[in-house]
């Protein structure tokens, strides 16, 4: 079967690893795409946000299968357009996607089903805001509706930092905010793959948001990520399960607009059990990279079994009980304006003794890759324990000449600090 990526960062790299390894693919396709992309696949020139030569190329180069990597193209309603054209797709379509396009759209669904999460009020006016601030304690925390890509959100300690933020939000014309209860507890990604009826758990993780050791500094697009996340037990998986996201799909299959992807539930574990803190209607990077190198099974069969709903016929996927853990290696002035054009070796060396390292922003320039992106390169790699994860990756990350760029020196740092 021939597959089209869609995609160029570094989960998209790791989703290509590991279709070129299932039996079933001929050749495999991806657009933008990136030099560690281009290892594994065909790297074609089209425009994403151009649905009708996605399709044309579909057609042309007879595609079986479209797996979109990030969420623009499905919240624009591109798997509506292809799935429409008969072409097989991996992600959701654009009404189910709104569960990580609309934050307001999913605190209703939570409010309507009963689903665990922060209390809050939708607004859609700053003196709407203002007036709403009073029903809340502090920490308060403000959310900008719409794709936000993680800066969208304030955690604000006092009044007038609430009002700041909503002044912010609502200094652009039709603007639109959440306001929510600050929830107290640890942090866990829960993935589930779903065809709308069936939910097939697909493994946990817990990502480094902010730049800087010891989570400082402003918050970026993740800058590590290890999988599993043990705080997340098989008893707080399931009941994450049941009272979280198998309520949504449900919902969604309700109201004629099912549900069929990966659900990625952001969770805060919380003294009361876990909370929904966010959805998103994808894989995240960099937790993907850390799935795709615990994952012992054909990612193409299972993300095919979505798409064709066939997931109640399969047994539950194998993962490597093995840690997994990845080391963002971004440019310097990250997450501001990144150091473009810097040069990148040793990543050989690096993988010598079992690290992969994904590429996210680099780009070829003659015989010189360099870095073309905020997040440059995803340094992955497993072993038994947290710490021994950490440890690999690390010696992988020290193997790569890097002058123009930088990576937090402690992720895991909980779990390493619970192994003792
Ligand atoms: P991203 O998609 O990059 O995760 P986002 O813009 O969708 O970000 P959220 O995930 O909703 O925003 O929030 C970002 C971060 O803010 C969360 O990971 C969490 O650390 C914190 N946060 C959000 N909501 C709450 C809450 N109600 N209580 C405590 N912390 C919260």
């Amino acid at each position: 079967m021939n597959v089209l990526l869609l995609g160029s960062g570094g989960r998209e790299h790791a989703l290509a690893w590991k279709l070129a390894q299932s039996p079933r693919l001929a050749r495999l396709y991806a657009a933008p795409g990136n030099p560690g992309i281009a290892q594994h696949a065909e790297i074609v020139d089209i425009a994403i946000a151009d649905h009708r030569s996605v399709i044309d190329f579909c057609i042309r180069q007879s595609i079986g299968f479209v797996v979109i990597g990030p969420e623009a193209p499905l919240v624009a309603g591109l798997a509506d357009n292809l799935r429409t054209m008969g072409v097989r797709v991996f992600g959701p379509n654009k009404a189910a996607a709104q569960l990580e396009g609309s934050k307001g759209f999913t605190k209703d669904l939570c409010a309507r089903e009963n689903i665990p999460t922060a209390g809050y009020a939708r607004v859609e006016s700053r003196d709407g805001g203002f007036a709403a601030l009073a029903d809340f304690g502090l920490p308060v925390v403000i959310k900008a509706d719409g794709l936000a890509a993680g800066k969208g959100v304030t955690i604000a300690f006092t009044p007038e930092e609430a009002q700041a933020a909503l002044t912010a939000i609502f200094a652009e014309p039709g603007g639109s905010a959440v306001i929510e209860e600050f929830l107290e507890g640890e942090e866990a990604s829960l993935f589930v793959l779903t065809d709308g009826t069936a939910l097939m758990p697909f493994g946990s993780a817990q990502d480094h948001k902010r730049v800087g050791d010891g989570d400082t500094g402003p918050n970026t697009g993740g800058m590590g990520a290890y999988s599993p996340a043990r705080v997340l037990t098989p008893e707080l998986e399931r009941e994450a399960i049941e009272t979280i996201v198998r309520p949504t799909v449900e919902a969604l299959a309700r109201a004629g607009t099912p549900y069929s992807g990966v659900l990625y539930a952001g969770l805060m574990l919380t003294r009361q059990g876990p909370k929904l803190i966010e959805y998103n209607a994808r894989f995240g990077d960099p937790e993907c990279q850390v799935l795709m190198l615990r994952l012992e099974d054909d990612l193409l069969d299972l993300l095919l079994a979505t798409a064709e709903g066939t997931l109640a016929d399969r047994p539950a996927p194998v993962f490597a009980p093995d840690t997994a853990l990845t080391v963002v290696m971004a440019a310097n002035g990250y997450p501001g304006t990144p150091q473009s054009g810097g040069a990148i070796r040793g990543i050989e060396a690096a993988e010598a003794d079992g690290a992969r390292v994904f590429h996210a922003g680099t780009r070829q320039d003659g015989n010189t890759l360099v870095a073309s992106g905020g997040r440059v390169l995803t340094v992955t790699a497993s072993g038994p324990s947290v710490s021994e994860a950490q440890a690999a990756a690390y010696r992988a990350v020290d193997r790569i000449d890097f002058p123009t760029g930088f990576c937090r020196r402690d992720i895991g740092w909980r779990e390493v600090a619970r192994e003792g």
